[in-house]
């Protein structure tokens, strides 16, 4: 039986054609196809700077020491995302808390945000930074969450590890409307990719030379940031302390090439997600449910099993995967880690999360998936109610 993955890249000729065109230059890493695949993305995005690194955590770690989270300050986002989005504040040496989600969307909660905010601002634990995720390639309610960040002096760093080349209010995530920073992930599961990658999007110039100076070591070659002049050619100066978070030129040519196909991966991935949508209403799954104001890149396409099925989610899942289907479970919450228990977080703390997850099935969507492999996931969806 052929195994269907939740999710894997495409790469055509024209992508390894670009990588080769890169190992046979004078320059592997730090030349010129980084600053191309930078400006691809920004202008994309309509954001005035892009700094690509070498992974979204990075990026994520870097957005968050450019807005100067260190000890003593505490950082929020979703339970329902990938370790990462918590994890990046912990490197700053923060502490994180959460917001629950919301039931349609499986987002964070403008509502759960606004009651917190409440609550935070009597006991003086006002966040420094919100973090919003992006689940599955749907934009959060960034404008609600703008208006609320305006209210309370918090920061914004958008999580969209799973939304380039989706829109919200029609226009495109990374264009930082609504926040300070956008990061993206270019790891092979995700819309497009670099082998491994990320990158940091932003309208401000002084977060850019942070997030570019917190790249390289905290590292200038730009005499107007240095304390005194250039004392020749070859001199540099450390003024922070900083990471060696940069991507290779040979990742970069992958990603700039992927690029040019990011707008047909995401309607690829649109017309499989319709197709779902249309083969799984008769069956007793809850379906994503989308905004009206957003279009989603659709990295992840997740059903939640309902009492009507009769089965468990464990259940639906282990058939699945008997049957080679790579099915996936899109987030363990992550306050549940042990890693974060050891702060003092427990189940109960966000319901709507946990029950979620419960429930969650994450079906395989990727933009190179046939309609015959589709066809073959929706068959056993069917059978594995009746298995
Ligand atoms: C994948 C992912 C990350 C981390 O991306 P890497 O590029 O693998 O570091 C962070 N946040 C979310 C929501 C992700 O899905």
């Amino acid at each position: 039986m052929e195994y269907i993955p939740y999710g894997r890249q495409q790469i055509d000729d024209s992508d390894i054609q670009a990588v080769i065109k890169v190992l046979q230059s004078n320059e592997l890493t730090q030349g010129p196809v980084v600053d191309l695949f930078e400006k691809s993305v920004a202008e994309y995005c309509q954001a005035k700077h892009a700094t690509a690194v070498c992974n979204a955590t990075a990026a994520l770690h870097l957005a968050c020491k450019a807005l100067g989270v260190g000890p003593g300050d505490i950082v929020w986002t979703t339970p329902n995302t990938f370790v990462s989005s918590a994890n990046c504040a912990r490197f700053c040496g923060a502490s994180v808390d959460f917001v629950d989600i919301c039931p349609d969307t499986y987002n964070l909660s403008v509502s759960a945000l606004a009651d917190k905010l409440v609550l935070a601002k009597q006991q003086n634990k006002l966040p420094k930074v919100l973090i919003p995720v992006h689940f599955a390639g749907q934009s959060c309610d960034m404008q609600a969450i703008k208006a609320l960040s305006t209210q309370y002096g918090f920061q914004i760093i958008e999580d969209a590890s799973h939304a380039i080349g989706a829109t919200y209010q029609g226009i495109p995530i990374g264009a930082c409307t609504y926040s300070d920073i956008t990061v993206f992930s270019f790891h092979p599961v995700k819309i497009i990719t670099s082998g491994e990658g990320g990158m940091c999007l932003t309208n401000n110039q002084k977060l850019a030379d942070k997030i570019r100076q917190y790249r390289t070591h905290g590292i200038t070659r730009d005499e107007q940031h240095m304390t005194h002049s250039k004392e020749g050619d070859w001199y540099y100066q450390q003024l922070d302390l900083g990471f060696n978070y940069r991507i290779t030129d040979i990742q970069c040519a992958l990603g700039l090439s992927q690029m040019k196909k990011l707008d047909d991966f995401i309607s690829q991935r649109n017309r499989l997600a319709e197709r779902y949508h249309q083969a799984l209403e008769a069956m007793p799954y809850k379906q994503p449910i989308l905004r009206s104001d957003c279009y989603s890149a659709y990295h992840l396409y997740v059903i939640q099993t309902l009492p009507e099925c009769n089965k468990t989610r464990k259940q639906i899942f282990d058939y699945l995967r008997t049957q080679s289907i790579g099915v996936n479970v899109h987030y363990i919450p992550v306050h549940l880690q042990p890693y974060y228990q050891q702060f003092g977080f427990k189940t109960g703390d966000f319901p709507v999360a946990e029950t979620y997850y419960q429930n969650a099935i994450t079906l395989p969507l990727y933009a190179s998936m046939t309609t015959v492999q589709q066809d073959t996931v929706i068959a056993e969806l069917n059978k594995a109610l009746y298995d």
